[in-house]
């Protein structure tokens, strides 16, 4: 009998790694987000209360929830899930939370009392694979068959200067690209890294993949991370605000300034010599003008001259966006610009149907259905308007969620003499409204509605988006200077809104007046609606994003749609949707036309984010794993080089 305390210490481990085993498939981290949601408090006010995360962690027989740690108990396991519960007492009250393991998915429900709002939460490795599994990749091809071999070989080149640009980019918005993917072997972690430029999820407000990479840095990699804001300001340096320097901490540790064609000087050395040598093989006089002068600004860091070739070239059939260009990658100061490039390969038969529109401009702000003193602007007719298809993006352009339009240059010196070049990337457009706003209008569109989802509407949409940015006014009527420093941080917000809202009213004019061909204004408002799904999908920290919630608020108070809780469809009002568009129009240019940031902000805050409603629509397109965005497959063997 000596040995008893042994046999039982013996068959206690046996149950317990029986019992452990048995569910070790459980032992996961799980996340998930309360949608925000509207409460009426006693005064009968409408309370928001916002989005919050919730994680749970199973560990052998304990569930670990919010700060919580408690023992749970099967109550049922079968094919398809195991209904977990513990017993919680708050505030001296006992109650039972359950919880749902769906098998498959590697899901945990946290199920409501009542059964009307379930929260769900994967597990982390889960939710990796479902964010991967939310870019769909899609070839980038063209037709280059009425391109001469010297075009071909010119387009070579071109594809080595914009891997360049990728190289740059990569250290701009992170550092060390091969340092970061030696951190893991995980194929799904790498592939998320090489998307976003980093261990940040750009679709998701910038959050870390994995929590030991801490927020990034405001200032990604043009700044040292430490840099405060008042350092900056006390930094005695005319340089410091220029585009193109980086700021780097000298070894005694104060700032200094460094151009990019010094601090990127190898590869900017080696980018400038192969554009000279496609400019040897351009047959376009004007292209091989802006290949030979972009070549020199690379090593100047000036780029005036080349912005005004590029402008000044009308008939060539390849172009090639190249250099440092936008600045949203600088969230600190929105000062320096990340390196990118496009090469694009011009469609001359949709290009000639455009041109003729931008000598519409003038009359359409004229026909602004704003108050005159908000339209007293005159908006440049040096415009251009082109139609391509993109072959190659990489760096800036090719991170986050991808761009389908360009409006370029952006020195507001160069715009001011020879306008801007709206370029308008077909193939990519088309790539996303088959893969991802056809799925959408199939699962939240109403049955009857369907038929209105049309590629050239949804082209149009897009394209009149780029036009109207060009409408309205820069600068408010009251003294407060330009709309942009008057509205601050609520400006993108805003003038994205703006932009989406007069785009629809240009195509409505536009038909109206005959200028569109035989059609049906149907089409773009449907498609409309149903974009406006796709965008809200990029999250609150887009300011492409954000409008879109705000206008779909918006429609919902105006009965521009209804929605029918059977079927969980939507349906567009037409004549509903008008009136709003007209309303709405004058509401944001009166905003900006005033410059009024308090008007901004509070039309920000009550409708620029996402209620519980239409959470639940955006999880049905997750579930049925409708892609948010896409990524490329591209390369010269994509066009037979
Ligand atoms: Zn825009």
């Amino acid at each position: 009998m000596k040995n008893l305390p042994l046999i039982l210490l013996g068959i206690t481990i046996l149950i317990s790694s029986c019992k452990s085993d048995k569910y070790s498939y459980l032992n996961h981290s799980f996340s998930g987000i309360y949608p925000a949601s509207e409460i009426i408090d006693e005064d009968g006010n409408i309370q928001i209360e916002p989005a919050s995360a919730i994680t749970a962690r199973i560990e052998q027989s304990q569930l670990f929830f919010q700060n919580e740690v408690f023992t749970f108990i099967i109550e049922d396991d079968n094919d398809d899930f195991v209904l977990l519960s513990v017993e919680r007492t708050l505030e001296g009250e006992k109650s039972i939370l359950r919880f749902k393991y769906i098998k498959k998915n590697e899901e945990l429900i946290l199920l409501h009392e009542d059964g009307t709002t379930n929260i769900s939460l994967f597990s982390d490795e889960r939710i990796l694979e479902n964010k991967l599994n939310s870019f769909i990749s899609v070839p980038l091809e063209s037709n280059i068959e009425h391109l001469s071999e010297n075009q071909h070989q010119m387009l070579k080149i071109l594809f080595k200067v914009a891997y360049i640009m990728n190289d740059i980019f990569w250290i701009e918005a992170y550092g060390d690209k091969n340092q970061l993917m030696e951190t893991t072997d995980n194929p799904v972690l790498r592939s998320l890294y090489a998307i976003n430029y980093g261990p940040w999820e750009r679709l998701n407000d910038n959050k870390a993949f994995l929590s030991q990479f801490g927020e990034k840095p405001a200032g990604a990699n043009f700044y040292p991370k430490d840099i405060s804001y008042e350092e900056f300001e006390a930094f005695d340096c005319p340089d410091k605000t220029n585009l193109y320097t980086v700021i780097r901490r000298t070894p005694e540790g104060d700032l200094k300034s460094i151009f990019y064609h010094e601090f990127f000087k190898e590869k900017i050395e080696i980018a400038s010599a192969l554009l000279l040598e496609a400019a040897a093989l351009a047959e376009d006089e004007g292209f091989k003008s802006y290949l030979e002068k972009r070549s020199a600004a690379f090593l100047t860091d000036d780029y005036y001259e080349s912005d005004v070739a590029w402008m000044e070239m009308k008939n060539n059939k390849i172009d090639f966006v190249v250099g440092p260009i936008e600045n949203y990658e600088d969230h600190l100061f929105n000062y320096k610009a990340a390196h990118e490039s496009f090469i694009l390969i011009k469609d001359p038969q949709w290009s000639e149907k455009l041109s003729k529109l931008t000598s519409l401009l003038p009359m359409l702000q004229k026909e602004l259905p704003v108050e005159a003193r908000f339209k007293t602007e005159t908006p440049g007719t040096g415009s251009d308007l082109n139609v391509y298809d993109a072959v190659y993006y990489s760096g800036d352009c090719n991170a986050g969620s991808k761009t389908i339009a360009i409006n370029l240059p952006n020195d507001p010196m160069v715009r001011a003499k020879y306008g801007s070049r709206k370029l308008q990337l077909k193939n990519s457009i088309q790539a996303k409204f088959e893969k991802i706003l056809v799925p959408i209008s199939n699962v939240l569109i109403d049955e009857s509605q369907r038929q209105y989802i049309d590629f050239d509407a949804f082209f149009e949409n897009i394209m009149f988006h780029e036009v109207a940015h060009g409408l309205g006014l820069d600068y408010t009527i009251n003294g407060n200077g330009s709309v942009r420093e008057a509205l601050k941080d609520n400006y993108s917000s805003i003038e994205e809104g703006k932009a989406d809202i007069l785009g629809l009213y240009i195509v409505t004019k536009l038909a109206e007046m005959g200028e569109l061909g035989e059609k049906d204004l149907m089409t773009n408002y449907v498609t409309f609606m149903t974009s406006i799904f796709r965008s809200v999908r990029f999250g609150d920290a887009s300011a492409h994003g954000k409008a879109n919630m705000m206008r779909f608020y918006y429609f919902q108070e105006t009965g521009a749609f209804t929605k029918n809780e059977i079927s969980g469809t939507y349906k567009v009002d037409f004549d509903k949707m008008k009136t709003a568009m007209l309303s709405l129009t004058n509401e944001i240019i009166a905003i900006q036309g005033l410059g009024d940031y308090e008007k901004a902000g509070k039309f920000i805050e009550e409708k620029g984010f996402i209620r519980t409603q239409l959470q639940s629509d955006l999880s049905r397109l997750n579930e049925l794993s409708i892609p948010v965005d896409i990524v490329f497959e591209q390369g010269p063997e994509m066009l037979g080089l």
